[in-house]
C-alpha cells in the first residue's frame, strides 16, 4: 500500500497517528505519583492523546477562495494562515478537553506542531532521542518495500518511550501490529491536504493528497498536515527498546 518518497513529489499514501483512526479509544492510566501529564485531557477516565481533535474543535476556515493570480485562499486571509512556503493551512478552533474526543480525526495545529517540534504525539513532551535517531512508533507495513519505513512520507508525529510502551500495549490498531523504529534524519518536506482546481464559480475539490513543498500544485492545496520523510530509519525489537523516558 505504502511506497517509497520520490522526491520531489510526495506523491504516496501516509500514515495516520497513533490510534487516531480508531474507533476503540486508547486508554492511558496516568501515573499522577510520578507527576506525569496532568496536563493530557481526559474523557470518561481516558486521556486523550495529544494529537487527537476534541469535538469543539470546529474547522473555522470558512470558504476556501480563488486567487486573483491562480491558486486557493481565504476572502479575509491574513498572514497566519500560510507558513513559511506560502502554503495555505486549514482554520481549526484550538480547545483540547472541550467537548468529546474525536478518535478518529486528529487536530491540524497540534499535528504540526508536534511535527515541527518533534513532540511526542500523545502526551506532546519531547519525543524520545538517542544516538540512534528519534523514536516512531507505526502501523507495521514493512512487506511494502525492502527497507522500509526507510524514505517514507509520514504525518504521523513521533512518540516518547513511555508513551510507545503504553500504547503498544493498549491501542488496538496497533496490538495487531506494530513496528519501532528509530530514524537519524527526518526533514520536513511537504503537507498533507486537500488539492483544488479552478472551477465557473469557484475552487473545486478534486482530492487529498501530500504533496512537496516544491510541488507546482501547492498553492492550490489547503494544508490540514505537516509532513517529514524517514530516513535513516532502524527497526527496532520492542523488548529492545530503550532510550531517554522523557
Ligand atoms: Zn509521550
Amino acid at each position: 500500500m505504502l511506497t517509497p518518497l520520490l522526491t520531489p513529489a510526495v506523491s504516496v499514501p501516509v500514515q495516520r497517528a497513533v490510534c487516531a483512526d480508531d474507533d476503540t479509544p486508547m486508554s492511558l492510566h496516568v501515573d499522577s505519583a510520578a507527576g506525569q501529564r496532568a496536563e493530557i485531557p481526559r474523557s470518561g477516565g481516558l486521556a486523550v492523546p495529544y494529537v487527537t481533535a476534541w469535538s469543539a474543535e470546529q474547522n473555522v476556515s470558512g470558504e476556501v477562495i480563488l486567487r486573483p493570480g491562480g491558486g486557493v485562499g481565504y476572502l479575509d486571509e491574513s498572514i497566519v494562515d500560510r507558513d513559511a512556503y506560502g502554503v495555505l493551512w486549514v482554520r481549526s478552533a484550538s480547545c483540547p478537553g472541550a467537548g468529546k474526543p474525536v478518535f478518529g480525526e486528529v487536530h491540524s495545529l497540534r499535528q504540526r506542531r508536534a511535527m515541527r517540534r518533534l513532540l511526542c504525539q500523545v502526551c506532546g513532551d519531547a519525543a524520545d532521542r538517542t544516538p540512534d535517531g528519534i523514536l516512531w512508533l507505526l502501523p507495521d507495513f514493512r512487506e511494502d518495500w525492502p527497507g522500509w519505513p526507510d524514505a517514507m512520507a509520514n504525518v504521523e508525529p513521533p512518540i516518547c518511550l513511555r508513551c510507545a510502551g503504553v500504547s503498544m500495549r493498549l491501542c488496538p490498531r496497533l496490538r495487531r501490529g506494530a513496528a519501532v523504529v528509530r530514524v537519524l534524519e527526518c526533514p520536513v518536506v511537504g503537507v498533507r491536504g486537500k488539492l483544488y482546481a479552478p472551477g465557473q464559480e469557484g475552487p473545486i475539490l478534486v482530492g487529498t493528497d501530500a504533496f512537496a513543498f516544491d510541488d507546482l500544485r501547492i498553492r492550490w492545496v489547503q494544508a490540514f498536515s505537516l509532513v517529514r520523510q524517514l530516513r535513516g530509519c532502524t527497526l527496532v525489537m520492542p523488548g529492545e527498546l530503550t532510550g531517554h523516558d522523557s
